[in-house]
């Protein structure tokens, strides 16, 4: 057993032990909760280290291609011009918290 372990098991019968001086419920009853309890903390902490997503390297610049595309939300009907991407066909980029529309390309 690991030295975390450990303390993962100490801090775990402690709390249990807490729990049923302080709530007066049974050991049962108090061990669920710590391990519904634990359950909860591993999912919050699994979503909050799924959003810490280091974004990719910038490419180079010579790498880089120039574009005419024309992107609108759909929410808020917002318009964005980009200009120059790592790829002909990039992304779209979000606003309003979803994908913006492609527009037809712009022809000049
Ligand atoms: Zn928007």
């Amino acid at each position: 057993m690991t030295k975390w372990r450990v303390i993962g098991l100490v801090v775990v019968v402690g709390l249990i032990a807490v729990l049923v001086k302080a709530f007066d419920t049974s050991i049962a009853q108090s061990t669920i909760a710590v391990l519904i309890g634990a359950a909860l903390l591993r999912v919050g902490w699994a979503m909050v280290s799924g959003l810490a997503q280091v974004p990719p390297a910038p490419p180079e610049a010579g790498l880089l291609r120039k574009v005419k595309i024309m992107y609108r939300c759909s929410n808020c009907g917002a318009e964005v011009r980009m200009t120059i991407a790592p790829d002909e066909d990039p992304e779209p980029p979000r606003h309003c918290m979803e994908d913006m529309d492609l527009v037809a390309p712009i022809m000049e």
